[in-house]
């Protein structure tokens, strides 16, 4: 990374952006980098297309982050003044939603931090590896690239929470030696990790917990021919349950669980569209079916992507696209 080296050995005014509807490690990877560049002796602004959920928001630097959904002219305006923007977790301008004009007229110099697949060639300096279990594990090497260490718990906390949400907390096949030495240097860094863990998973509302109950039991639709599994939630049914971002976080993992279940899908109504979210076990390509039929992508086993039409509509649309893949599906 020598040109970045470069660009990095004078103070700069510097713009982090991650993607919409961002998770932990969307926050935690900003976040992470964002204490490191400070420290560094740079002036950093951090900024998310939408909001996100509450049980991140506890990562030292939260309180600096601009949510440009509630305040488009501020966020645009303080991220005007930089002259380097990071784009972490994403790889296709489309994925900043109402920033992704931002980020295309953007003068300075654009520098894409990411792991997912087929990036989009969109900046001027990128370091990517799907090999990597999360944008975080990234930053942590990216620092180490730079032959700097990072500047101490707070930005470890942060990298700790993006690598742990990503990995499915460690369980998932893109965890590798690499994960857990980046991981044990974290500790020694002074990373409270059981603290982490408990912010992220032991803090979620009733309503929370009570919606997760619904969707197993009177929403999950099953279907074994084709080792397959969706749920899907309407705004009213979300509303019923004073639904907040993040509260159906993790819930397409469920139906994995049932034994010959390998694609899972998760259907969630928003006021402008669809968001649906799909994971598989095993060789099933989730990226390539969320990229030829509902306009996103992601990685192999964990992709997502959208539809205009309506609920009922892109479930139905799903559900006809099924005996396409029934073959691939059959294999485990
Ligand atoms: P999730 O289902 O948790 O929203 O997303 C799962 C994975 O797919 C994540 O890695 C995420 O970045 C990616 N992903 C989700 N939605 C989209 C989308 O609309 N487009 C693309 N390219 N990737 C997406
Ligand atoms: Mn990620």
């Amino acid at each position: 990374m020598p040109a970045l080296r470069e660009l990095l050995a004078t103070p700069r005014r510097i713009g982090i952006i991650s993607h919409r509807q961002p998770d932990g490690d969307a926050i935690g990877s900003s976040l992470g980098l964002y204490h490191y560049l400070v420290a560094q002796g740079h002036t950093v602004v951090v900024a998310m297309p939408t909001d996100y959920p509450r049980f991140l928001k506890w990562m030292p630097g939260t309180d600096k982050v601009l949510l440009h959904e509630f305040d488009q002219k501020r966020t645009e305006a303080a991220l005007a003044e930089t002259e380097v923007l990071f784009i972490l977790d994403f790889n296709a301008p489309s994925r900043a939603y109402l920033l992704e004009k931002f980020i295309v007229q953007y003068k300075g110099v654009k520098v894409m931090v990411d792991h997912h697949p087929e990036p989009e060639p969109c900046v001027d300096l990128m370091y990517h590896d799907t090999a990597s279990c999360s944008t975080s594990e990234l930053i942590y090497r990216l620092v180490a690239d730079l032959g700097h260490t990072l500047p101490g718990p707070d930005a470890g906390m942060c990298l700790y929470c993006g690598i742990l949400t990503d990995s499915g907390s460690f369980r998932f096949p893109s965890v590798t030696a690499q994960t857990h030495r980046i991981v044990a240097g974290l500790l020694e860094l002074g990373v409270d990790h059981s603290a982490v863990y408990e912010q992220v998973h032991s803090s979620s509302s009733e309503h929370k917990l009570r919606l997760l109950g619904y969707c197993l039991d009177d929403k999950m639709v099953v279907l074994p021919e084709f080792h397959a599994a969706y749920i899907s939630l309407s705004l009213a049914e979300k509303e019923r349950f004073h639904f907040e971002p993040g509260d159906t976080e993790g819930t397409v993992n469920y139906p994995l669980g049932i034994t010959g279940i390998r694609f899972a899908a998760f259907f969630s109504e928003d006021k402008d569209r669809v968001k649906i979210s799909f994971r598989s076990q095993g060789n099933f390509d989730v990226n390539a079916l969320a990229r030829a039929h509902f306009s996103g992508g992601g990685h192999r086993n964990a992709a997502g992507g959208h539809s205009l039409e309506s609920l009922e509509a892109t479930v139905a649309r799903f559900r006809s696209l099924l005996p396409q893949y029934a073959s691939q599906l059959a294999m485990p």
